[in-house]
């Protein structure tokens, strides 16, 4: 069962979806500029068409699938293919960075919960969130420039990032801001 849900709240479910009848092929071109990808699921954009009732111009429609419905109808091995295809996260088509280690932290990216494209940027001890920060479409990633502030500020560094975050101004920029932070700390030591 795929799920469809509009910007302005609308919800649905479907048996139909747009990989149906598809060949491997088709169907990995359109993960590849998908909306959002992550852990077996596929979020794609859709026409107005697949809107429940009548759409509004800013209405952005999502169809979520799992493994199972977007691999249906392929044979074992281009269903393997398709599944795996699926575990590498994406986010408006960009692929995402691999998640970083750094002793028991874990630093990944992932689409975030949004109708814009957006990646959230998750910072986890132990499976407690120390940081969560999100990121407008089309951002360089952030993660290496998360990893500098670790490097740099050890624990500090998760209050001094989600104070950047926070300020309007950053937004677009957010790499850089994190970057910045770094070298007015080194500057000012
Ligand atoms: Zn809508």
């Amino acid at each position: 069962m795929v799920t469809i849900s509009c910007s302005c709240g609308a919800v649905t479910t479907s048996r139909r979806h747009p990989l149906l009848g598809l060949a491997l092929a088709d169907r990995l071109a359109l993960v590849e500029t998908a909306f959002a990808v992550e852990g077996g699921f596929l979020t794609l954009e859709a026409d107005g068409s697949w809107h429940p009732g009548e759409p509004d111009e800013s209405c952005v429609v999502l169809l979520d699938l799992d493994a199972i419905d977007a691999a249906a109808g392929l044979d074992e091995d281009d269903a393997r293919r398709l599944r795996s295809a699926l575990h590498l996260a994406r986010s408006g088509g960009r692929m995402l960075p691999d998640e970083v280690a750094r002793g028991r932290l874990r630093l990944r990216a992932r689409p975030a919960d949004t109708f814009r494209a957006q990646v959230t940027y998750v910072v986890e001890d132990a499976g407690r969130t120390l940081l969560e920060v999100t990121a407008e479409p089309g951002e360089p990633s952030l993660l290496d420039a998360l990893v500098a502030a670790h490097d740099r500020f050890g624990a500090d560094a998760w209050a001094r990032v989600a104070a950047v975050a926070r300020r309007a101004s950053s937004r677009g920029r957010l790499a850089a801001a994190i970057a910045g932070l770094d070298e007015r700390a080194v500057t000012a030591a």
